[in-house]
């Protein structure tokens, strides 16, 4: 049967499940709601946006320029553009130029192309550091045992406060532990953003503490 739902009720159906997670967990405050639009006709996206949607996560540098650079960049005023997926140093630039906020910091030398490219562009994206919970060899990110010297490093030699955490659990296993483990994380680093959960366990993520999370499919339908 064919599925005769919208965008628009896609993403009020995500955002009562979201109330509901963040209710039942007592929360006051809910996370916000990244639409990761990477891979998607631009006809959904069109319809997400005209559905009120202002944040919007991307994968690769230049799907997003090509997307919010350039075809839809008359559109590009007043939202927030998050580079979700893994950066390459030689693309720090043009990273700069494009996000508000970059999830997937994950090493010395990609901070160091950041700095640089900042001092060029003028402009430096609120940064997260992605943890590597789940420890897989595959995954980027930095260990969880590995995060206090990397977070005291970066504040020592670059000044640099990076904003909150990011992880991405392995596929195989339940996230809530990997939730859990990034919130201890980051409150023990005195870091106020959590970045976590996807169209599978959004609501788990919002019941232990995400303050964002990023949702693809439940939101666009299945990806080409
Ligand atoms: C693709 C992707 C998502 C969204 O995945 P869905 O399962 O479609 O919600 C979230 N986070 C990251 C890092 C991704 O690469």
């Amino acid at each position: 049967m064919e599925n005769l739902e919208t965008i628009a009720d896609k993403r009020s159906t995500v955002l009562g499940a979201i109330r509901a997670a963040a209710k039942r967990a007592g929360r006051a405050d809910l996370p916000e709601l990244v639409a990761v639009s990477k891979m998607q006709p631009d006809d959904r996206v069109q319809d997400m946006l005209a559905a009120g949607q202002t944040i919007f996560g991307e994968n690769r540098v230049q799907e997003a320029q090509a997307r919010w650079g350039d075809r839809f960049a008359p559109r590009r005023e007043g939202l927030e553009l998050r580079l979700i997926g893994p950066l390459q140093s030689n693309k720090a630039q043009d990273a700069t130029a494009l996000f508000d906020v970059i999830e997937s910091v994950d090493r010395e030398k990609l901070v160091k192309a950041l700095l640089k490219a900042a001092e060029k562009t003028g402009r430096l994206p609120r940064l997260y550091v992605q943890v590597n919970t789940g420890e897989e060899p595959q995954k980027s990110g930095i260990l969880p045992e590995d995060l206090p010297d990397f977070l005291s490093r970066m504040k020592q030699e670059y000044d640099l406060t990076f904003e909150g955490l990011m992880c991405i659990p392995p596929a195989a296993e339940a996230a809530s532990p990997h939730f859990w483990l990034l919130r201890n994380l980051a409150r023990d680093h005195g870091l106020a953003k959590l970045s976590m959960g996807m169209s599978g366990d959004y609501e788990t993520a919002t019941e232990l503490g995400a303050t964002s999370v990023r949702v693809g499919s439940a939101l666009f339908g299945a990806r080409n």
